[in-house]
């Protein structure tokens, strides 16, 4: 079995699961991924944002330094993972029928995997020329990254620094055998943590005549917001990504505002959910807090707010909304911004664009990679902010049941097979080759 299938399984049965709180820890994967590393002949360094939040980069240093830096940047905490709704243990790491099975199998352990074993196997070569390669493996991806890609650019901003970048999401294949499409993301939407605190006189619940009761606020409030129906914005960045997969933009009914949910019901659902989040800002409850006893109608209760904005879109339109779906409430609550960011994508066609095709393409012959944007959110975010060239891609097989992919992120039955950990890998493996020829002149 090769080492990065052995790696992959050690990492799932780690379980450095981030549910957003405290007790999450990716120490164990962090130590995995540097004693993978360790000897490899480039520096590894630990960085712990917060007791257990630990994170590995290792930086191979180039000939050239007016070369743009490579970056493989990969998340090693999973989100947790109900065991009973599995059809094999979440944590178990179980290779069955050339599929390991676990939470973080595609999401992203198995990029972690085989970029910390090809990133070793290049480095221990000493023959690199050309730019710096690094490879990170950063903690808390999960719960927007301030343990991890956001704290490390903050206070380790040279270790962090990087001019290409790759991280999760695409690597697909679609189309037919001879001229196959592989998806990379370019593009995602913004992301805000949301808080809105309730805070009313405390009743006790067994004389609530003639008070005003926190619950029944809080109830109002969460139903405004989920219901609230936000406008469509048809965004430059997504225009631009359509356009890459059909002809005429000007006639698809996708990119008209007029037409959109109009054809929603008469796709796929998972089309459906993809075009309407891409069209429009979410926002969407996720959590309420509150303390006192069970027969006290609470002083504060607390409404976690997860809030999507379109490429453009900023927090200041992210409270105008909330205002509008709140009307007259919006006076008597507190909102406050937890932490997020805004929206970001990468143009194609750039030299790492250009990389990733021809890697590709020593295993995927006649490959053209096109664009996807995604609703959710990844560490790419963060340079495409900072003005740096940044994908997510990778590699997978035709194994790998793709239609399945959507429910296996954060869902149940998470799995990867070993041809396509293989295949990452030896990508990773071409591309530092490449990048090394091509800056080293
Ligand atoms: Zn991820």
């Amino acid at each position: 079995m090769s080492e990065s299938v052995e790696l992959l399984q050690a990492l799932i049965r780690n379980a450095c699961t981030n549910d957003g709180t405290d007790s999450a820890s990716e120490e164990a994967n962090a130590d995995d991924v540097a004693s993978i590393l360790s000897g490899c002949g480039a520096d590894v360094e630990i960085f712990d944002a917060a007791p257990g939040r630990r994170s590995v980069i290792s930086r191979l240093p180039g000939t050239n330094p007016s070369a743009p830096t490579l970056m493989l940047i990969g998340h090693t905490d999973v989100v947790p993972a109900h065991p009973a709704r599995w059809k094999h243990d979440p944590f178990g790491g179980e290779l069955i029928d050339g599929f390991i099975w676990g939470r973080g199998a595609m999401d992203m352990l198995g990029h972690v995997a085989t970029m910390a074993t090809a990133f070793r196997d290049y480095a221990h070569k000493g023959t690199h020329r050309g730019g710096d390669i690094v490879f990170a493996a950063v903690a808390d991806e999960e719960a927007l990254s301030t343990k991890g890609t956001g704290w490390l650019m903050e206070h380790q901003p040279d270790a962090m620094a990087a001019d290409w970048i790759i991280t999760e999401s695409g690597g697909s294949s679609i189309g037919p055998i001879d001229a196959p499409v592989i998806s990379s993301l370019t593009a995602e939407k913004g992301a805000w943590r949301m808080r809105i605190t309730i805070r009313r006189d405390p009743v006790h619940s067994s004389m609530a005549y003639g008070s005003i009761l926190s619950t029944q606020v809080a109830a109002e409030v969460i139903s405004r917001i989920n219901e609230y129906a936000h406008p469509i914005v048809i965004s430059e960045a997504w225009s631009q990504i359509m356009g890459t997969w059909w002809d005429g933009p000007d006639q698809n009914p996708i990119l008209n505002p007029e037409l959109i949910d109009k054809i929603l019901p008469h796709v796929p659902a998972l089309a459906a959910k993809n075009i309407f989040a891409l069209s429009r800002m979410s926002s969407v409850v996720t959590g309420i807090e509150t303390e006192d006893s069970w027969n006290t109608v609470p002083a504060e209760i607390r409404i976690e707010v997860d809030v999507r904005t379109v490429i453009g879109q900023t927090l200041d339109d992210v409270y105008d909304h909330l205002r509008l779906a709140l009307g007259e409430l919006a006076d008597t609550v507190d909102m406050t911004v937890i932490a997020g960011s805004d929206g970001s994508s990468s143009p194609t066609g750039t030299p790492l664009w250009e990389l990733m095709t021809d890697a590709a393409r020593i295993q995927r012959p006649g490959a053209e990679l096109r664009p996807i944007m995604a609703s959710g959110i990844t560490d790419a975010r963060f340079y495409r902010h900072r003005g740096a060239t940044a994908y997510g891609f990778g590699l997978y097989s035709d194994l790998l049941p793709v239609e399945e992919i959507p429910t296996m992120l954060h869902g149940d039955n998470e799995r990867v097979d070993v041809e396509s950990i293989q295949m990452m890998g030896d990508l990773w493996s071409a591309m530092f080759g490449m990048f090394a020829e091509r800056t080293s002149r």
